[in-house]
């Protein structure tokens, strides 16, 4: 996926040179902006329309940019700075390899600017909650901290910016570690890796897992690699890397399953720094045992949540926060919103927004942390989903399935046999409203759609703001 031989430009020499920039949204913008304010002579283009927005800031800043189509400007090039929007398939990332034209991502080129700590998340599922989760802890210590990357403030916004002594934060999906090569967080976090936008990898889950695993391939020894110890995947990866004997990474293992923490020396060759036992949460960094605190007490609520506040514990201790700071965040942590928010209590019924649920994975844990029964309000442009991994809860907790979107004939058909009553509705409101009469007291409803949000809606938050609207006005 790479440029063969990607020389490392010192960023200081960015000046002068010609940039071109792949797609105009959020993270183009930033890049082309970084690059500008740093000297260089930037082109942005982007295949489709730009932003009236985007347009006259780029026009403030001096950047040219083209839209509606690539010309061989967005090649010829001395580097190429590519958005995560833009597949490797399209025409001037083909002709930049071709013409040995390096290829980088935003978060690359970010990171030659970057003089604050790095402190790396991703994952297929809970990357937002991990960052801003791991964010709260930082700032609850004292630091100044950045919270960005995949979603909200792209990277190259603060690159420049924050101080050696600043802790970035940064979310990253697979899309953008595809075109890194010399990124180097000090901390580094791989929560998981379930089936999602294999479109992009050749429906090849391994190409998907080899990109995520990039995150830490240029970490060294006084780095640390946080991972799942319940991925198979990333526990055979982080074995392979091991055996080669290379220096690497300190890797420090996460897992909830009880019984594999007390021979896991032995059949695993890690030791688990963060793990459940008796229901408490429990660190073991540097061969020193803490109890953190019951998972009760973590504010936020969910099976998948107690490895996100573990994988954001382990990674603020190893960055020397103290305990009581890291289990006192936990404690106090907000939430994200359109993750499992919760809207509004209407006739005893609890309303709950699970936009960001955009692939079955996350549905499964939606679903698994409820003791409640659920009717669950589900679909939208179904991204080749398979949803047999939810019949089983569906079956012990789901009461009604209201199917939206282009997926709702295949869901009503899939999990609507497994449900006391399954429906399709043509509208957000229309399921919202049925929702209500299906819903019985002490229930939750539940909006976590396993699907894109394109179908329908501008994006998951637009969805998710139309949904707490609809539940606001019953
Ligand atoms: P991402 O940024 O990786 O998309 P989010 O934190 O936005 O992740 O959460 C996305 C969805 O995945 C939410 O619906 C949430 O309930 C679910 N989720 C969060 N953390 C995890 C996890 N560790 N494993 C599985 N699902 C999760």
């Amino acid at each position: 996926m790479m440029t063969a031989a990607m020389p490392h430009i010192d960023p200081k020499t960015v000046a002068g040179q010609r940039v071109a920039v792949l797609g105009a949204a959020r993270s183009g913008q930033a890049a082309a902006a970084l690059l500008r304010r740093n000297g260089a002579e930037v082109f942005v283009s982007d295949g489709g329309s730009i932003s009236e927005e985007a347009k006259k800031s780029f026009q403030g800043e001096g950047i040219d940019f083209e839209s509606g189509n690539h010309s061989p400007r967005s090649w010829e090039a001395d580097l190429v700075v590519t958005s995560p929007g833009v597949p490797d398939t399209s025409l001037p990332i083909r002709e930049a390899q071709q013409a040995g034209v390096p290829v980088i991502s935003e978060i690359e080129l970010a990171s030659w600017f970057c003089r604050a700590k790095t402190l790396a998340i991703t994952g297929s599922n809970g990357k937002t909650t991990t960052a801003h989760l791991l964010g709260h802890i930082l700032r609850q210590a004292g630091h100044e901290v950045y919270v960005c990357g995949n979603v909200g403030l792209p990277f190259s916004t603060c690159a420049d910016t924050a101080s050696d002594t600043a802790m970035v934060v940064l979310e990253v999906s697979s899309f953008q570690l595809d075109h890194v090569d010399t990124f180097r967080p000090e901390v580094a976090v791989l929560l998981n890796i379930t089936p999602d936008h294999l479109d992009r990898y050749a429906n090849d889950i391994d190409r998907y897992a080899a990109s995520k695993f990039r995150i830490s391939e240029q970490q060294t020894q006084a780095d640390h690699f946080i991972y799942s110890m319940d991925d198979e995947r990333l526990v055979r990866s982080v074995r392979e890397r091991e055996q080669t004997g290379l220096p690497g990474p300190r890797a420090l293992g996460i897992t909830l399953s009880d019984s594999l923490t007390t021979d896991i020396d032995e059949n695993r060759h890690q030791t688990a720094a963060g793990f459940l036992r008796n229901g408490n949460l429990m660190l073991c960094i540097d061969n020193k045992e803490d109890l953190l605190m019951h998972s009760n007490e973590l504010a936020l609520k969910g099976r998948h949540n107690v490895y996100n506040s573990l994988a954001a514990a382990v990674a603020a201790r190893v960055v020397e926060v103290r305990s009581d700071v890291v289990r006192e965040s936990l404690r106090s942590f907000e939430g994200v919103p359109h993750r499992l928010e919760s809207v509004r209590d209407v006739d005893g019924v609890r309303y709950v927004n699970d936009s960001k649920a955009t692939n079955v994975n996350a549905v499964w844990y939606a679903l698994e942390s409820f003791r409640e029964p659920v009717v669950l309000i589900v679909g939208g442009r179904d991204k080749g989903n398979d949803y047999s991994s939810l019949v089983p809860l569906i079956q012990q907790r789901v009461r009604a399935v209201i199917a939206i979107g282009e997926a709702a004939p295949r869901i009503h058909h899939e999990l609507g046999q497994h449900v006391q009553d399954a429906v399709i509705a043509d509208t957000l409101a229309d399921a919202v409203q049925l929702s209500q009469l299906l819903a019985r007291t002490g229930d939750v409803v539940l909006l976590s759609p396993a699907c894109s949000s394109f179908d329908m809606f501008d994006s998951f938050e637009d969805r998710g703001d139309q949904f707490r609207q609809l539940v606001s006005n019953l």
